[in-house]
């Protein structure tokens, strides 16, 4: 059963609405986050939160609250919901206004936490892989609305959804306008080459992921090389494995890409082991 805390107030799925007026709905005019708790303790909350206020500051919105407190509603939430599993959603819209784009129109902004549970892929895709695409839609231009927004436009991560689910593939992966390895439609992406883990850097136009940074982390501690510099798609086709990382999945391999088999054709060892560290990780609670 779903808790969801709009603006002060607790709802169950029925009865949270928010207006057809809000600036969310309108134009997509908001930012999220994707949080998770494991046996009941949040991971890594403050990351989170950092990022979407960074997020909102990119857009010019200001949460009408500071983090540590939207950080106790996210708390107080998830405790209220009984959910020990749960995966939290944070939104924070422009607010109500009326049918013009002028943001000056919504005084104030729309908070919504939502505490639920969610299941990406079953189990066989973790110690199968994935199977994958190129999209041919192009992640957002990083000058335009920069992909470290995490805004609630993600339209072209969907058009990009929707070509993978059209050629019958679990997952697409997103390059940039000039053709550098992006991301996935809502994961990053790493690959392993000879023990290093190689991922794009952030400043390359990316969402970073909080998933990714703790994979890093994880990578350097197990004593893999990891190094962060653009990727092409032949560097993914000649990988001994590649990955995808984020809140809802954790750590997932790919086995196939275009038609090419990745490395051995399944979850590679450096990925298995990665993903089984951040288990460790998550569930320890730091
Ligand atoms: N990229 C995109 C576009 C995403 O939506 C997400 C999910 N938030 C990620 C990457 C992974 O980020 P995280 O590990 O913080 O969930």
């Amino acid at each position: 059963m779903s808790l969801i805390w709009i603006d002060g107030h607790y709802h169950d799925r029925a009865t949270a609405m928010v207006s057809v007026f809000d600036h969310g709905l309108l134009y997509g005019d908001g930012v999220f986050e994707g949080i998770r708790a494991y046996n009941g303790r949040i991971f890594r909350l403050d990351r989170h939160l950092e990022r979407l206020y960074g997020s909102a500051k990119g857009i010019w919105l200001d949460v009408p609250l500071p983090a540590a407190e939207l950080g106790r509603v996210v708390e107080e939430a998830v405790g209220k919901s009984g959910i020990k599993d749960a995966y939290i959603r944070l939104v924070v819209t422009r607010g109500v206004g009326d049918l013009g784009l002028d943001p000056r129109k919504c005084p104030k902004p729309t908070v919504i936490c939502i505490v639920d549970t969610i299941k990406l892929w079953p189990q066989e895709s973790y110690e199968r892989g994935l199977t994958a695409l190129t999209a041919a839609t192009p992640i957002n231009h990083r000058e335009s609305l920069s992909p470290r927004i995490k805004s609630l436009n993600y339209l072209s991560h969907i058009l990009a959804k929707v070509e993978g689910i059209a050629a019958g593939v679990d997952e697409v992966i997103m390059l940039d306008s000039s053709g550098y390895v992006a991301e996935a439609s809502g994961m990053n992406l790493g690959m392993v080459k000879r023990g290093v883990v190689r991922t794009p850097p952030p400043y390359a136009g990316i969402l970073r992921g909080v998933t990714r940074d703790a994979i890093l982390e994880l990578a350097r501690e197990a004593g893999y090389g990891v190094d962060e510099s653009p990727l092409n798609r032949y560097d993914l086709y000649t990988a001994d494995e590649v990955f995808l990382t984020g809140t809802a999945a954790e750590v997932v391999g790919v086995a196939k890409l275009d038609g090419r088999v990745i490395g051995t054709g399944k979850a590679g060892p450096v990925t298995r082991d990665l993903f089984a560290r951040f288990r460790a990780l998550a569930t320890r609670g730091d």
